[in-house]
This record gives structure tokens, C-alpha cells and sequence, in this order.
């Protein structure tokens, strides 16, 4: 259903992720930036020194992302003009971590009060270099048990609705949610509890590099697209969350009990896959 190229996961493709790669190709510029730095240093007097040693070392998120293309077009990476390159958010300091670290991180978090009620921190599922990027609100009862997002009705309502449109929801689509942890009682989540989690769904972004979000229900939407509007009124356009492009949709935990509303959650799901076929096409 033109679906454009697939991934599969792979052994060492982490290494190989263009994500990783920037990273590495900005440690290695920053080396040499030092180096210079200091042979600069040793060759200057030592007031010059004290000034040169006191110029600030650009954070990484303040790189633009420059070496993508080049390295993307080194490495002969299939499509990736179709991949987004996400900005940090400029309240975002912190260094973008490996997918191992990343997670190791969110499962020891204690950053917000959920860390007191929860089972377990629910990472994400699916495939880290899918082109989809689904995001919804937080884990439930069966998320928090089982340690992973959309599972029980609202998870088969959604994988059938991914497989009616074609899409492997182990294959095709990285699921996320924005907060890792469950809110007791399944009550909304605070802002403070947002604000602590949100570098978390900032790093999953960056390193998956979706072209396209589809966010699953009235809190994520609201919350990416920083509205208080309804969902109502922001489905059926394209919106974009930090320059990728994103469609906003019904949760399916929703459409469980609004079953009317499945029709329009299926006119989402073809206006995403219309613009994705676009995305997708070469420059
Ligand atoms: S919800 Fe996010 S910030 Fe709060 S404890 Fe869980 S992982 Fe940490």
C-alpha cells in the first residue's frame, strides 16, 4: 500500500543509525575543536591562553545538524531525505543518550511523584528506525504490568487498525508514550509530571527521526502541538511538532467507547498515510 521502503531491525544498526553517527561525527568535531584549542593555547602568551580557555564549548543541543546529509550521502542510506531532523526543544539541555542508556535512564527515573505508584516504566515497542512514530499518553493497568504501551483492547483496537492500513505494528511503527509512567487511577497527568518526563519522548524522537507522527488522543495531541483546542477541530490538517510533520487522532482506548468515532480515526489514518506516500517520494 505504498508504504514506501521497510526496516528490520539488525544487528549493530545502532551504530550504523544516522543519529548515532551525527553524535559520533560531533564528539569527534568537538576532539579536534579541543585539540586545536589547546596546541592554540600552547603557542599563544598566557593572557591570550586564559582567553582562548575561556570560550565557551557549543552544547550539543546547539549543533545544527550538518553532518546528516553529508554522512547520510556517504553511507548511501536508503531514503533518509524522507527522515526529519529534529530540533531539541531550547528548554532541553541534556545530551542525547544511546537507545541502551536512554533506557536504562527512564527505568531508574525518579524525576516525578509516578515513580512511587508505578509497576514498571514502559519504554516504547516496535521498531527504532520505523518511519511512523506513534505517540500516545501515558501506560494504563496494562501498560504498567506488562511493561509496554498499548496493550489489552485499546493495543488490539490499534494494531488492527495499523494492519488495516497495511502497516506491521512490529515492523512499520516505533510506539511511545509521552509520559513512562502511570498516573495512579489512570487520572490525567500533572504539568510538572509532563515537564519531568518530556526529555525522555524529545530523545526517543531524535533518535528514530520519524517522518511522520500520528498522536494518539486528545492529551498527547494537545500536548506536542502545545493547544488546548479539541481534537475535533485539529484532525483532518497537518500539523508539526518541532518541523515533523504530525497527524492528530482519536486514542483508541477512546474509540472503544465512542465507537461512531472510528470512522473519522480511519479517515486520519488515510489523510497520515496520503501525506506519508508524499513525504516519502524523493526530492
Ligand atoms: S513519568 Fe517520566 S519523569 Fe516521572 S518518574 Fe516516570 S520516567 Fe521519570
Amino acid at each position: 500500500m505504498g508504504l514506501g521502503p521497510q526496516w528490520q531491525a539488525r544487528d549493530g544498526w545502532f551504530e550504523q543509525h544516522p543519529a548515532e553517527l551525527e553524535r559520533q561525527a560531533i564528539l569527534h568535531s568537538r576532539q579536534q575543536q579541543s585539540l586545536a584549542s589547546e596546541a592554540s593555547a600552547a603557542a599563544q602568551p598566557p593572557q591570550q591562553a586564559v582567553a582562548a580557555q575561556a570560550s565557551p564549548v557549543p552544547s550539543y543541543s546547539n549543533q545544527q545538524p550538518e553532518h546528516s546529509a553529508p554522512l547520510a550521502a556517504a553511507l548511501h542510506l536508503p531514503s533518509d531525505s524522507a527522515r526529519i531532523s529534529v530540533t531539541p526543544s531550547p528548554n532541553v539541555e541534556e545530551a542525547l543518550l544511546g537507545w541502551e542508556q536512554l533506557e536504562e535512564t527512564v527505568a531508574n527515573c525518579q524525576r516525578c511523584q509516578l515513580c512511587n505508584t508505578r509497576t514498571q516504566t514502559v519504554f516504547a515497542r516496535g521498531n527504532p528506525q520505523a518511519r511512523w512514530m506513534l505517540i500516545g499518553e501515558a501506560p494504563g493497568e496494562h501498560e504498567d504490568r506488562q511493561g509496554e504501551p498499548f496493550v489489552g483492547k485499546a493495543g488490539q483496537l490499534l494494531d488492527n487498525m495499523l494492519a488495516a492500513a497495511g502497516l506491521d505494528r512490529d515492523r512499520d511503527v516505533y510506539i511511545a508514550n509521552v509520559l513512562k509512567c502511570r498516573p495512579p487511577g489512570n487520572r490525567n497527568p500533572a504539568p510538572e509530571e509532563i515537564l519531568a518526563c518530556q526529555t525522555y519522548l524529545q530523545q526517543q524522537i531524535r533518535h528514530v527521526q520519524p517522518t511522520l507522527i500520528l498522536a494518539l488522543g486528545r492529551f498527547a495531541v494537545q500536548t506536542l502541538l502545545q493547544t488546548e483546542q479539541s481534537i475535533g477541530r485539529l484532525r483532518g490538517q497537518l500539523h508539526q511538532y518541532q518541523g515533523i510533520p504530525l497527524i492528530a487522532t482519536y486514542h483508541p482506548a477512546y474509540l472503544l467507547r465512542n465507537l461512531p468515532d472510528k470512522a473519522k480515526a480511519w479517515q486520519d489514518m488515510v489523510l497520515a498515510k496520503q501525506h506519508f506516500a508524499r513525504l516519502s517520494q524523493p526530492a
